[in-house]
Parts: structure tokens; C-alpha cells; sequence
């Protein structure tokens, strides 16, 4: 039976699930209105995506 043949650390432990809750937010601020979001996405606020108004924006 393979069994490990030493007790996990609980630093060898803890950093192994330090990764679990790591989201990095990448956002990146909107070439038309400056508005933070995120890339490769339309822009929430303006609908702007690639220099051109994908989606309307209702005000
Ligand atoms: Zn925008």
C-alpha cells in the first residue's frame, strides 16, 4: 500500500490551499470611457468593445 512516508507540514499544508481563494481581478480601464473592466469583455458602462458601441446602453 502506498502510504506517504512523512507527515504533510502544516506550512507545506498551508501553502498548498493558499491558492484555493487567489482571484486576481485583471481589470483594465475602457480605451472609450476610461470605466474599469475587464478584457476581452464589452464594457459595462459605454457597450464599447474593439473602438465600436457593441450594445446599447440605456441611461
Ligand atoms: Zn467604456
Amino acid at each position: 500500500m502506498a502510504v506517504p512516508k512523512r507527515k504533510t507540514s502544516p506550512a507545506r499544508r498551508d501553502k498548498r490551499r493558499s491558492h484555493h481563494a487567489l482571484k486576481a481581478a485583471n481589470y483594465q480601464e475602457c480605451t472609450n470611457c476610461g470605466e474599469l473592466k475587464l478584457p476581452h469583455h464589452v464594457c459595462g458602462s459605454c457597450g464599447h468593445y474593439n473602438g465600436m458601441e457593441i450594445i446599447e446602453v440605456g441611461l
